[in-house]
């Protein structure tokens, strides 16, 4: 191991035992004092030993024992990983990656080449020539490339322990329940299905087959996000008043799965919508207690025939925050969400989106309202939330966002579209506990 520097032990100080005698420092805690640099020397002569300081080297020094008071400033220095940062390919959790759409091609497997615990493992795809070519790029071998048809076939590879399920909505629940049969933990993208039954369905079956299920919120791993709901948990914005979201964008080929009820569940509520409601959730840390919503459903748009452009609804929690939010799919691209308490707000535009990310914070300073923009080196949120799962899965813990998490999100859609349809405010079910798992380890990620 290499030695220690003097700010990884807070500990440290510096003494000199004397009797008196002129006796050289030990060299380490000689090396250790320079190291501190001039700035820390002049700091800890401030800080107040006068008198009974011992500098090396100076003549005349006082003997008597010395204690440096701690170097206290925040150690704002670039650390190097340590070696056993990431796990070698060997021992990483081996990922199928089931659909090779948009999101799995573009972002996914992008994101599990640049895991720290995780790894592509196989490929489930309708198109074997167009998952063949992924599979080299990732060095999968053509033996773990399979066809719908042959899902099963996933078994025999022991090394592939979790499936990440990147198909339509309507298709989660076929998958799941087929993964849960073969052994194998589930990743499932959002929103987990496109009924309640449909949930509870594959959280019962991942339970009974003693398999983990987490549904990939990836925006509650994304570092803003946790930074607010961090803030909201210590109080920093006192008491919650009010929550405003938004999230839209046009949707242009009116022949994809989105815009079919089978496939989809639903329009732009939860395909985007969703995002406003589980940040609602999330940050807040509270449970919806009713809620009132409209969808508009143009006619002659043969986008939306099956399902609804736009939805509006306002959640109310048990503290008296309000959360009022919109998602359209005919709308130009709009990502943002703000927070209000008594004693300050934050808000991020864009929110919800895979990078560029924004946040700012609004506060009083001295009795006068400011306001500052906050930046955080930008990070892979899928590879964290992919990485989550890894962690999960080597230590045997519940994610942090498990199916029950989809299953109260499905449930409050369900309520948005009962109110409506019938134009009333709709209370929904209390939940007996936070169908949240325990917070991720930050220090894993
Ligand atoms: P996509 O249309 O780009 O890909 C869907 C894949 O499913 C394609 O490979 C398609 O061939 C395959 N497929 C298999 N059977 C199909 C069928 N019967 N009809 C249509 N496609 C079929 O979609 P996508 O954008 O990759 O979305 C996939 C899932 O990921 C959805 O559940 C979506 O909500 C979710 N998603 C999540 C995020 C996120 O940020 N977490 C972003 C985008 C999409």
């Amino acid at each position: 191991m290499s030695p220690r520097s003097p700010r990884e032990n807070p500990q440290e100080t510096i003494s000199a035992a004397t009797s008196g005698d002129d006796i050289a420092p030990p060299p380490n805690t000689r090396r250790s004092f320079l190291q501190r640099g001039s700035a820390g020397i002049a700091a800890a002569l401030a800080a107040g030993s006068a008198g009974n300081v011992w500098a090396t080297g100076a003549p005349g020094a006082d003997t008597n024992q010395v204690r440096l008071p701690l170097i206290q400033d925040p150690d704002t220095e670039q650390k190097e990983q340590t070696p056993d940062a990431n796990l070698p390919p060997d021992d990483r959790v081996g990922y199928a990656v089931v659909g090779l759409g948009r999101l799995s091609l573009n972002q996914i497997l992008p994101a599990l080449s640049h895991c720290k615990y995780s790894r592509p493992a196989a490929l489930v795809s309708g198109d074997r020539a167009k998952a063949l070519k992924v599979a080299r790029q990732y060095g999968i071998a053509d033996t773990d490339v399979l066809d719908y048809q042959r899902f099963e076939r996933l078994a025999d590879n022991p090394r592939i322990q979790v499936v990440y399920i990147v198909l339509p909505n309507g298709m989660h629940k076929e998958y799941t329940l087929r993964a849960a049969k073969i052994g194998k933990h589930v990743l499932c993208e959002k929103p987990m299905a496109t009924s309640v039954a449909d949930c509870q369905a594959m959280i019962d079956a991942c339970r009974r087959a003693g398999r983990k299920l987490m549904i990939a919120y990836r925006s509650q791993y994304e570092p803003m996000d946790r930074m607010i709901a961090k803030m909201v948990r210590e109080n920093k914005l006192g008491p919650l008043r009010e929550f405003v979201a938004g999230n839209s964008q046009n949707v242009g080929d009116p022949t994809q799965w989105r815009l079919n009820k089978a496939l989809a569940g639903g329009g732009a509520l939860p395909d985007i919508g969703l995002y406003c409601l589980n940040a609602a959730r999330f940050l807040s840390g509270e449970e919806p207690l009713d809620v009132i919503a409209s969808v508009h459903k143009p006619d002659g748009d043969p986008r939306f025939v099956e399902v609804e452009e736009s939805v509006q609804f306002i959640l109310r929690f048990p503290s008296g925050l309000t959360a009022t939010c919109m998602s359209s799919y005919a709308s130009h691209e709009s990502r943002f969400f703000r927070l209000q308490g008594s004693q300050g707000w934050v808000e991020m535009d864009p929110a919800f989106g895979y990078n560029g990310l924004r946040m700012r914070h609004g506060m009083l300073v001295d009795g006068k309202s400011a306001t500052t923009e906050l930046q955080i080196d930008p990070q892979d949120q899928f590879a964290r939330e992919i990485d989550h799962m890894s962690v999960c899965v080597k230590n045997d813990i519940t994610p942090h966002t498990p199916g029950e998490e989809g299953l109260q999100d499905q449930r409050i859609m369900e309520a948005i579209y009962e109110s409506a349809r019938t134009g009333r405010v709709v209370k929904i079910a209390r939940l007996a506990a936070s169908t949240r798992g325990p917070d991720p380890h930050e220090e894993t990620f």
